[in-house]
């Protein structure tokens, strides 16, 4: 199993799970990324990240939330293919957005 990190690390990058992760296996690009990244090979599952998060971003794999299903898959595709990994939070964030705009416009 693997630690996940979900969409609301999105603009926030704080990097506090960076700094007690003792495997070192959360990883970004500063100028690139959106979010931050659990690489799966590396996670041992310790849990130390998760209460680190201050937007509670993070989760055990088991635990992911269903909406958020697809970030477990785009951490690990990050340390394989970061370009389409990025364009996969992208449409993602598109995606919310839309759905905040549909909801104002529907009050
Ligand atoms: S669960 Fe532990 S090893 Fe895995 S990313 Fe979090 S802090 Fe690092
Ligand atoms: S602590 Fe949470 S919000 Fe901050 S970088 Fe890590 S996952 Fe993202």
């Amino acid at each position: 199993m693997t630690y996940v990190i979900t969409s609301a690390c999105i603009d926030v990058k704080d990097q506090s799970c960076v700094e007690v992760c003792p495997v070192d296996c959360i990883h970004f690009d500063e100028n690139l990324d959106a979010m931050l990244y659990i690489n799966p090979d590396e996670c041992i599952d310790c849990g130390a990240c998760e209460p680190a998060c201050p937007v509670s971003a993070i989760f055990a794999e088991a635990d992911v939330p269903e909406s958020e299903s697809e970030f477990t898959r785009i951490n690990a595709l990050w340390f394989e293919d970061a370009l389409a990994a990025r364009r996969l939070v992208e449409v993602f964030r598109q995606r919310a957005a839309g759905a905040t705009a549909t909801e104002g416009a529907s009050r």
